[in-house]
């Protein structure tokens, strides 16, 4: 995942890694009290492995984490830090990336859970003399569990700004408009998967994804100019604003249409330019000349 500076509250400066601020959320205390309540009843040898797994789970984060922050500073952009909470970890970028970049930043994140995940059962499968194979499976699990919910096309998580960057770059604000739109439905339809599995931190980090993804939309309609601003707003009565949103959404909608139209046909121009015989003949000339 990835935010702006200050997206969460309250959090406490542990150190830096790799020259990168490295700060800790308040809400990851209650992880670990979390952990050792679950464990303690059982014996020390129980919480021992309870402790164990809650840190190690932490560390794929920070691990997750990293290699968003370290592909952004191979771009050239500063990595302001990197902070982990109870629902995950952030790295705050300090500047606007271009959207090609945060493609590559968006991406490496869930690539380095899913590559740490298949390195790690691996050796579970390679060594299973080893130390406490389950742990090295269970861990295994939790990162390809954390690479692949990453990948949901909806904001925050890294799937949803590659959504956006997308979108915007090919389509501007319409398909920008069109991206929230998917990450909402998307969120949405994932947090009904997290609530049937019992899942409850995935409900949270997608309740948190659903309002981003909402507030995207209504900010895109607000810059495409269909939405007054808040004190108008009430001013004008819900049936006029119901009817001038649905139209306001049809309009978006034909905008896209005439967007991917375009696009469509200078693809098609592309090709026809690269294939066309004349043009190639064109072209052995002039190397030969
Ligand atoms: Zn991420």
């Amino acid at each position: 995942m990835m935010l702006e500076p200050g997206s969460f509250g309250r959090s406490f400066r542990v150190g830096r890694i790799l020259g990168i601020r490295l700060s800790v959320h308040w809400s990851l205390l209650v992880i670990a009290a979390l952990a050792i309540l679950r464990g303690a009843p059982y014996g020390l040898w129980i919480l021992g492995a309870h402790v164990c797994m809650a840190l190690l789970g932490t560390l794929s984060i920070l691990w997750h984490e990293l290699a968003h922050a370290l592909t952004a500073r191979l771009l050239g952009y500063p990595t302001l830090q990197i902070e982990l909470h109870a629902f995950g970890g952030l790295a705050h970028i300090g500047r606007q990336m271009r959207p090609h970049h945060d493609l590559l930043v968006s991406i490496a994140g869930p690539a380095s859970s899913l590559c740490l995940s298949a390195l790690l059962m691996g050796l579970s499968r390679l060594a299973p003399g080893l130390w406490a194979p389950w742990m090295i499976f269970s861990l295994a699990e939790w990162n390809l569990a954390v690479g692949l919910f990453n990948l949901i096309p909806s904001p925050p998580l890294d799937g949803g700004r590659v959504l956006l960057a997308q979108f915007e770059r090919r389509f501007g604000l319409p398909g920008l408009f069109w991206a929230y739109t998917i990450g909402l439905w998307t969120a949405a339809a994932a947090a009904a998967v997290a609530l049937f599995l019992s899942q409850t931190i995935a409900l949270v980090v997608l309740g948190l994804s659903c309002q981003t993804a909402h507030d995207g939309r209504k900010q895109t309609l607000e810059r495409l100019g269909y939405m007054p601003a808040f004190p108008l707003r009430i001013a004008v009565p819900w049936p006029w604003r119901a009817w001038r949103d649905r139209r306001a959404v049809q309009d978006v909608t034909r905008q896209l249409d005439a967007l991917v139209a375009e696009h469509a046909a200078s693809l098609v121009r592309r090709g026809d330019a690269k294939t066309d015989p004349a043009d190639e003949a064109t072209a052995t000339k002039r190397r030969e000349s």
